[in-house]
This record gives structure tokens, C-alpha cells and sequence, in this order.
């Protein structure tokens, strides 16, 4: 199995990120400040073999006697959140509502267990196989965040100034911003997916929404000044690439509101925004099945999915947009 081959890159004489040399589900970006004596990660990677190796690069900068001491998770999505048990005696900090997140989904073992065992002949299996088979979690304990903070949280790493900021349910419930004053750039997160067309990414996946929050959060990773915005997945971007993806996100919620008018299903309505096309450039279009049926649950009537469900749908769509 090849591994992820991610490489870190210089945002600044102490912060690097951590870059997958590709887009797709579960390939996040993390971050890393350096201290005189200390370390930080911003998120981790999704599992220990992909944790290993960002922890092996991250240690090939720290100098003598420092190591990885702190961990902060932008949400509770696997994919930023499973890799922290290779630092564990790293100080875990998470929103207080992140840990609510957790329910939601499998624990890795659980998840492990659910890609092997699924049916590559049916949409689901095969969806699960291509898109996560690649991952593994056989071995990962549940993580459980040792710091829950609301509202902000601000403390240093070495000489430098870090600023936690918990938002409102966007992404996830308990999605958070870190802001790096002295770096001017923030880890937004999955709160902003790269989708600009001149360095595109995947469509954005929200979970908790409604949308207008999501727009709300990218505004206050604008409102913070910070030049540079490492979003959850895909390239780093400048303040237009955030602007860019505001445009993606009011499209797809004007979208949803107008089918939701007409009495459209939620399914329905995702195959329809696919079929408009309007941004080519990005992967995984049938992730809208996703972003739409939570923006529909906010219109109402509310019905809490289950994440299973909500992937068969997911993997249809790719089946059929595949033929
Ligand atoms: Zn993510």
C-alpha cells in the first residue's frame, strides 16, 4: 500500500503545513508551529501510518529536547482528529461542543471494520472500498480530547501567539479557527474547502450546517485580517480563494432553498445541482447529497440521518454519474 507521501511546506520561519499530494475524502491538512522548546500540530492525520509520517517530518525541524506537546483539532471529523493517538501524551484541545460531534460517527475501530466487511458489489461497498480502503484504523483507539474550551482560548507556543476561536455549528458542531497573529494566517478547518477554479479542490461536505453559518465562519477567517487561510482540504489560499469559495457556498445554498420551494426531495435536488455544472473543476460532486440534505434539514422538517444511509446515497449518485 503506498502511503500518503504528504510533505510539509514553509508558511514561515516556525509554521509549516502539512500538504496530501492529492485531493479526496479523508486527505486533510494539518499544521505545525514550532516553539524554542515546544510544538504544536493543528489537526491530525486520519490514521497512525499517515500520523507516523507527519510526525517524523515534524520532528526532523523541532530542535534538540522539543517535541509534539500540544494538539489542536479543528473539528471532530476523523480525518483531522484520529491521528492524535501517536502523540499521546500531547495535550488534546477541542471545543466542548466538538465532543458531541463524536457520536455521530464511528468510532475508527467501528469504521475499520465497516470499509473491510462492506460489499464491493453494491454501490456502498465498492463507494467505501475506493474511497477509504486506503486507510487503517485496525489498530486506533477512540481519541479523546484532554482540553474543551468555549467561546476562545489563547495561549503560546514558544515566542508565538496562538488564538482559538469556537464557531457556531457549521461544518460539524464544534468547529473552531486558529489564528496565528504573528504568522498572519489562520486553520480554518473544513469550514472552507479550496474551491477556487484556478486551484481546485473538492466539493465543500458540511455536516451540521445551515449554510449561512458556513458563510458566516469563512467571513470570520476574513475578519481576522490573516493573509493566508489553510483550509481543511486542498491548496493554501489567499483571501480571494476564501472569497472564491463564499461564492461556492451562497450558490449551492440559493440552490437548495429554490428546490426546497418547489417541493424538490433533497436527493433530487443534489442531482440537479450536479447537473448544472457550475463548477466542473471540482472532484466529488456527489458529495452534495451531503451539503444539500443538511441544508434541507434546516428548512425543515428536521430528521436526524444516519451516516450509513446518507453514504448509500452518496455512493448511488457516484455510480450513476459514472455511467
Ligand atoms: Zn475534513
Amino acid at each position: 500500500m503506498t502511503t500518503s507521501a504528504a510533505h510539509l511546506e514553509r508558511l514561515d520561519d516556525a509554521l509549516y503545513a502539512w500538504l496530501p499530494p492529492r485531493r479526496g475524502w479523508g486527505l486533510a491538512n494539518c499544521g505545525l508551529l514550532v516553539g524554542d522548546d515546544t510544538a504544536l500540530w493543528i489537526d491530525t492525520p486520519y490514521d497512525r501510518t499517515r500520523a507516523a509520517e507527519f510526525l517524523a517530518a515534524s520532528r526532523d525541524l523541532l530542535p534538540p529536547g522539543a517535541d509534539v506537546d500540544r494538539v489542536v483539532v479543528t473539528h471532530a471529523n476523523g480525518d483531522h482528529f484520529w491521528g492524535a493517538g501517536i502523540v499521546p501524551d500531547a495535550e488534546l484541545i477541542a471545543t466542548r461542543e466538538a465532543l458531541e460531534h463524536t457520536h455521530f460517527e464511528p468510532d475508527p475501530r467501528q469504521q475499520h471494520a465497516l470499509v473491510r466487511d462492506s460489499d464491493p458489489a453494491t454501490p456502498l461497498g465498492a463507494y467505501l472500498k475506493a474511497h477509504f480502503g486506503v486507510f487503517d484504523w485496525s489498530d486506533t483507539d477512540p481519541v479523546r480530547p484532554t482540553t474543551l474550551f468555549r467561546g476562545e482560548l489563547e495561549f503560546r507556543v514558544g515566542p508565538h501567539e496562538v488564538r482559538l476561536t469556537a464557531l457556531p455549528p457549521a461544518h460539524t458542531t464544534g468547529d473552531l479557527m486558529v489564528h496565528l497573529p504573528g504568522q498572519g494566517t489562520v486553520f480554518c478547518g473544513d469550514v472552507v474547502f479550496a474551491s477556487t477554479d484556478r486551484r481546485p479542490g473538492d466539493h465543500a461536505v458540511h455536516w451540521a450546517g445551515p449554510l449561512s453559518s458556513v458563510v458566516d465562519a469563512c467571513e470570520r477567517v476574513l475578519a481576522t485580517g490573516a493573509e493566508t487561510v489553510v483550509p481543511g482540504h486542498g491548496p493554501v489560499l489567499d483571501r480571494a480563494g476564501v472569497r472564491d469559495h463564499i461564492g461556492y457556498l451562497e450558490y449551492v445554498r440559493e440552490r437548495a432553498h429554490a428546490f426546497h420551494k418547489e417541493g424538490v426531495p433533497a436527493l433530487e435536488a443534489a442531482r440537479r445541482v450536479v447537473a448544472e455544472n457550475r463548477f466542473p473543476e471540482l472532484a466529488l460532486p456527489e458529495r452534495l447529497v451531503i451539503t444539500i440534505g443538511t441544508e434541507y434539514r434546516h428548512l425543515g422538517p428536521a430528521e436526524t440521518p444516519n451516516v450509513l444511509d446518507l453514504f448509500g446515497e452518496v455512493a448511488a449518485l457516484a455510480a450513476e454519474l459514472e455511467t
